[in-house]
């Protein structure tokens, strides 16, 4: 298999193979890399799967889908990489993602029982280990600089501590993380984690990121690179949990269904876009926002617009808060018949001049719905609240503020045909405050996380400046 750029032009021979864009983040002219093709699933496939699932596990399950997109790795290096990634030790049950039954035709899948109780851990655990066999194959080392407010940051430190190769320095707004998150991330004491607080918001710290990157001799002498969500092998490995999904739902390939998706940078229920490209039967991807409704103003309207900072909410679904979807470039291209040059115009030159561009005129929009299935809808703080309430109400179980509203957009949506699937994207302990406003009561914590908040705290303090940062870099790298 390989790859190409969502800004490619037609004639373009450019094609890269699956190790090469592993370690990169966006393609030089500024797109996002894509399979030249979807594999096809077969009915057969499909059958052989479901047993694979239930009689191998998940870890094979996604050893099968990935082995269709990697083909520069040995399959049985793949294979240990799949096994060793996804175990009931790691992600607390057998079966990974398993569904839990809410009611007639609905249901929710569990994707949060990772290290960090976020969705974000199943790809990045494989992250961590595909980036260490190969790092290793190349003799190589990393430096990862990230920008975190909470869910991702963490998520790539538990994925990459420990790990031969890797650093992973990771700046966060000093003292404005949650309680929790700060002890999920400061209590890791490995020796290749660098925990930064930076004097400053969220923006400066992005601010840093940047001014490191862009300064191109340091970024090549210490090999710096990044982990977020355009990267193609984490949109990969979110694949294999809608299969898994759909084979727990289902008796016979003959049945359709529906996934609702908490969603932000539009990574996740890209995913499933990729899934169903390759066959697999969904009716409806369901994309649920919050008050940051940027991707919902699009399947409703056909215009894409990038919001400002100051209409870029902080909500109470507070990984979900994007001013852009930095992963919809990748459906836009499918969309568009796969028209490089026409994406490029969009994305490059069009947003940073007006921040906005206008599909609705065009007869492709139209199949967004009717040939691509997504629908979309949008959930407030009060929705959040009353879902959260209901769930707990009629049903006995707590979830997440995120996953509240995937539900909440989930039941406008549903139709008597199809199941639906809703993704669960974290557990309602990294939000509790919310859950108390909608309960009065707290969420459990899961055994392991009793008491974090004591643990001792591997971070340091900086100013919001570049320069004591790439110092740093410097002398831990020691060259
Ligand atoms: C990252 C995240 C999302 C959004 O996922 P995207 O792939 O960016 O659309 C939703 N919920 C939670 C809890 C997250 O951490």
């Amino acid at each position: 298999m390989k790859y190409l750029s969502t800004r490619a032009a037609a004639s373009s021979p450019e094609r890269k193979r699956f190790c090469e864009i592993l370690l990169e983040g966006l393609a030089p002219d500024g797109g996002l890399y894509l399979p030249e093709s979807y594999p096809q699933v077969s009915d057969d496939t499909l059958n052989r799967w479901r047993t694979v699932y239930h009689s191998q596990g998940y870890a094979e399950l996604a050893f099968e889908i990935l082995s269709l997109y990697i083909d520069d790795i040995p399959a049985a290096d793949l294979r240990a990489l799949c096994a060793k990634t996804y175990t009931a030790e790691v992600f607390g049950t057998g079966e990974i993602v398993p569904l839990r039954h809410v009611e007639e035709g609905l249901w929710i899948e569990a994707l949060s029982n990772g290290p960090t109780l976020a969705f974000k851990d199943m790809a990045m655990q494989l992250l961590g280990n595909l980036f260490e066999f190969e790092l290793a194959r190349r003799g190589e080392e990393l430096n990862i600089l990230g920008a975190t407010s909470g869910d991702t940051g963490s998520a790539a430190e538990y994925a990459m501590r420990g790990k031969q190769g890797v650093r992973v320095f990771m700046t966060s707004p000093h003292g404005r993380m949650s309680p929790f998150q700060q002890a999920q991330m400061f209590s890791l004491q490995d020796a290749n984690i660098y925990n930064i607080a930076v004097e400053g918001v969220f923006d400066d710290c992005q601010d840093i990121v940047k001014a490191v990157s862009n300064d191109l001799d340091f970024k090549r002498k210490y090999k710096i690179g990044t982990v977020n969500s355009i990267n193609w092998a984490r949109l990969l490995a979110q694949v294999v949990y809608y299969f898994a999904g759909y084979i727990q739902a289902t008796e016979s390939n003959a049945e359709q269904v529906s996934f609702a998706v908490p969603s932000g940078n539009f990574g996740n229920v890209c995913a499933g876009h990729v899934a169903r490209m390759m066959g697999l039967p969904i009716a409806q991807l369901v994309v649920a926002t919050n008050e940051n409704d940027v991707l919902d103003e699009f399947f409703r309207t056909g215009i894409y617009r990038v919001r400002g900072s100051a209409d870029t909410f902080e909500t109470s679904s507070p990984s979900m808060d994007i001013s852009k979807a930095s992963n919809f470039e990748r459906f836009v291209f499918d969309l568009l018949g796969r028209d490089g040059e026409r994406v490029k115009a969009l994305f490059g030159e069009g947003l940073s001049k007006t921040g906005r561009f206008d599909l609705s005129a065009d007869p492709l929009f139209a199949q967004a719905a009717s040939r691509y299935g997504f629908v979309s809808g949008k959930s407030t703080h009060a929705d959040r609240l009353a879902t959260i309430r209901a769930t707990w109400e009629q049903h006995g179980f707590i979830i997440d503020t995120h996953t509240a509203d995937a539900l909440k957009v989930a039941q406008e949506l549903r139709t008597p045909a199809h199941p639906m699937i809703v993704l669960e994207t974290a557990l309602p302990i990294k939000f509790a405050a919310t859950i108390v406003e909608a309960l009065g009561r707290e969420p459990e914590r899961p055994a392991g996380f009793e008491g974090i908040e004591a643990l001792p705290k591997r971070v340091q303090v900086m100013a919001a400046d570049a320069d004591p940062i790439k110092a740093l870099i410097a002398r831990e790298c020691g060259y």
